[in-house]
């Protein structure tokens, strides 16, 4: 059987429970054998002051610990720079030529792919598994690949949108929680607890290094995300 293999990109700035639960019921659903957690060097619209990346990986790697299916992949914290998925993508299925590849994402994130560097090449790779966000735009998923990203997608009749039987993409239900990163920085920064929002380890983390202590900075909120 071809191993079945997830990568989850994100800034994880920082990593937080509704990552976990997401990404677990996404691998439950599709049938994954490995999640490979990746968070980005820089975004390409960097939108608040960000944990460095050695934090980041950290936090990540405490918040995996106990679960032997998920990994944590330094590849685009190891390469600096901003990262590009579309490059991430390409390494990746150079890496493992007979995975079947698959990209976990949030809604809110899913619905502005068609702005992502070279858009029209990140299905050329991998999978794309929309889990459900709360607040995310009720946009249809299909409705929204074939105006924004190519009419020639078309359902596949597994679930799966696909374009000439080639990758595609499939919304998967997960339990909805309204957990966010920004939410986490700015209890952080009020020195509010962080407690059954992350990982205990990953709130250990933040107290001991003081992350986020600091108020977000007056440019915090702009628009970015990984791509
Ligand atoms: P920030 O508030 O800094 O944007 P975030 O909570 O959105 O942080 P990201 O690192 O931006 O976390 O997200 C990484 C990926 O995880 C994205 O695909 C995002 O859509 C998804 N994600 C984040 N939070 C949730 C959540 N509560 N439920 C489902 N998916 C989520
Ligand atoms: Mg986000």
């Amino acid at each position: 059987m071809k191993e079945r293999l997830a990568i989850f990109g994100g800034t994880f700035d920082p990593v937080h429970m509704a990552h976990l639960r997401a990404a677990l019921e996404a691998a439950e659903e599709i049938g994954l054998d490995k999640v490979l957690f990746m968070p980005c060097a820089q975004p390409p619209h960097p939108k608040h002051v960000m944990a460095a990346a050695a934090d980041r990986l950290r936090m990540l790697e405490l918040a995996v610990a106990d679960n032997p299916s998920f990994v944590v992949c330094d590849l685009e914290a190891r390469l600096g720079g901003t990262s590009y998925t579309v490059r991430t993508l390409e390494a990746m299925r150079r890496q493992h030529p007979k995975a079947s590849l698959f990209f976990l994402i949030g809604a809110d994130a899913f619905f502005h792919l068609h702005t992502w560097h070279e858009a029209h090449r990140l299905f050329d790779f991998a999978d794309f598994v929309v889990m459900a966000r709360p607040k995310s735009p009720r946009t249809d998923v299909l409705e929204y690949m074939q105006k924004q990203l190519d009419p020639n997608f078309a359902p596949a009749g597994d679930g799966w949108i696909r374009r000439n039987d080639g990758h595609g993409a499939k919304r998967v239900s997960s339990t909805l929680l309204s957990i966010s990163s920004t939410d986490i920085r700015r209890r952080a920064a009020e020195g509010l607890a962080l407690t059954y929002l992350v990982h205990p380890a990953v709130e250990d983390y933040i107290n001991h290094m003081k992350l986020y202590h600091q108020p977000a900075s007056p440019t915090a909120g702009a628009v970015g995300d990984a791509e």
